[in-house]
């Protein structure tokens, strides 16, 4: 009889659980080895506690990274459809929503973990929790996998499934970029992505708390458009936040640090163009010239953005009558209903940050099964890689099907 391949699993997060789960069902003897007490934490969080589990209209340019192409593979093989057959026989239901955003439709990411964790365990895949690999060292029969706590495990293959380096307190904080790292592996420039951004502007605490629906926002670096996403925005003391923002973040994290400018451009009404917007204004106006600054924009706006927007508007006096407002003073208001720019500091920290942009250089990584290419048998999933995406379902897609094509290949 053939001997059992052994495979060690460095991290219990999604990538890692898909992997483990392949592997054990293609008959191979698997051990997660997890640094929290518990495997899944972060997947208990995603999606506020709803989980995003996939998106059903995935593409190339739902992702970003040094090379968006090396997904390609591992999408095709195990895509959406595939995601949602596997959870299925898994017996999660799970409902669409709006741009194919998918989640169980009991709402629980907790039944997402459970059923994994049901599966891992149905199939005798070992779980080790508590324990934190930090030092993997090839042999001549295979690997041994060091922990920090003094244990080791020998396997065949390792399958690194750390995750980056965002929300370190679930679990995820670089420890597997450091063993790439040593490992002879090149990682990338890592930065913060889908996180909240600070703006510096002096209206912060007065808007703190505002919520604005459907706006657009838009980052800017050096003047340049970067990137655009519409949806719920939040702000806050220190910037905002919300589904746009954590977008079009990305370029932030990026840049900052350097000595290029950052901008971000809110339209408050992108369902209106610049001259629908003005007409509005004007109808307005026509409606009670007689109104003060700080008034008439009551009922069109929340109320505490009007004499921030008002100030930035280039007004000072707010009990001026709006009916006194001349044509450039009018079209001034309009640009800041629709392009208000406004400077931006960087982002928020690691810690609150969804994603890790950068990682893993994939081009030492094979795309279609996540084996390096530099040592056989070591393989690299997830979040570790220089892969991430947009917010939507985009980020998990990309862990159960990176985990599948390295179970599924570890085992070959
Ligand atoms: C608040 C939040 C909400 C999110 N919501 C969504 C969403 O709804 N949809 C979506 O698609 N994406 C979402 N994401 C992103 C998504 O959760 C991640 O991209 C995904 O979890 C990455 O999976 P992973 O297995 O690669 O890494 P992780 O989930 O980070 O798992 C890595 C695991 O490895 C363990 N580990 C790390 N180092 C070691 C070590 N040295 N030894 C042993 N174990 C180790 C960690 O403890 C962790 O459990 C969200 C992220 C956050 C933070």
């Amino acid at each position: 009889m053939a001997e059992q391949t052994k495979i060690v699993v460095i991290g219990g997060g999604p990538s890692g659980m898909m992997a483990a789960i392949v592997a054990a069902r293609r008959g191979a003897c698997v051990t997660v080895v997890e640094r929290m007490p518990k495997v899944g934490k972060k997947l208990l969080a995603t999606g506020a506690g709803q989980c995003n589990l996939c998106n059903t209209k995935p593409t190339q340019g739902n992702y970003h990274g040094t090379d968006t192409t090396f997904m390609l593979p591992a999408l095709a093989a195990f895509g959406a459809e595939t995601a949602l057959t596997f959870f299925d026989a898994l017996g999660i239901e799970v409902r669409e929503v709006e741009s194919g955003r998918v989640f169980p439709i009991t709402g629980q990411a907790s039944n997402v973990l459970d059923v994994l964790r049901y599966e891992m365990s149905r199939l005798g895949i070992r779980e080790v929790t508590g324990l934190k690999i930090q030092k993997i060292c090839p042999s001549d029969t295979g690997f041994v996998s060091y922990t920090a706590e003094g244990e080791s495990f020998e396997s065949d293959k390792v399958i690194v499934a750390t995750g980056g380096t965002s929300s370190p307190n679930l679990g995820s904080n670089g420890g597997g970029h450091k063993m790439a790292k040593a490992l002879g592996h090149t990682v990338t420039q890592i930065f913060p992505s889908r996180v909240p951004l600070e703006l510096d502007a002096w209206f912060l605490k007065r808007l703190k708390g505002v919520k604005v629906r459907a706006a657009s926002v838009e980052s800017h670096i050096d003047g340049q458009l970067i990137r655009k996403s519409s949806g719920d925005l939040l702000f806050t003391d220190y910037g905002i936040s919300g589904p746009p923002v954590l977008n079009v973040s990305r370029a932030i994290g990026q840049f900052e640090r350097t000595d290029h400018a950052m901008e971000v451009s809110i339209d408050l009404f992108p369902e209106e163009t610049m001259e629908s917007m003005a007409t509005l204004i004007r109808k307005r106006i026509g409606h009670g010239p007689f109104k003060p600054l700080e008034v008439f924009l009551i009922g069109l706006l929340h109320k505490r953005l009007i004499p921030v927007l008002m100030k930035e508007a280039g007004q000072e006096d707010l009990g001026r009558t709006c009916g006194s407002l001349d044509d450039a003073e009018v079209a001034a208001v309009v640009t800041i209903l629709k392009q208000w720019r406004v400077k931006c500091k960087g982002t928020r920290s690691w810690m609150n940050s969804q994603v890790t942009a950068g990682g893993v250089d994939v081009s030492e990584v094979d795309a279609k099964t996540m084996e390096s290419n530099v040592i056989p048998g070591l393989y690299f999933v997830g979040e570790l890689l220089d892969i991430d995406g947009d917010c939507g379902g985009y980020n998990l897609q990309w862990a159960w099907s990176s985990g599948y094509a390295a179970g599924t290949h570890s085992t070959g």
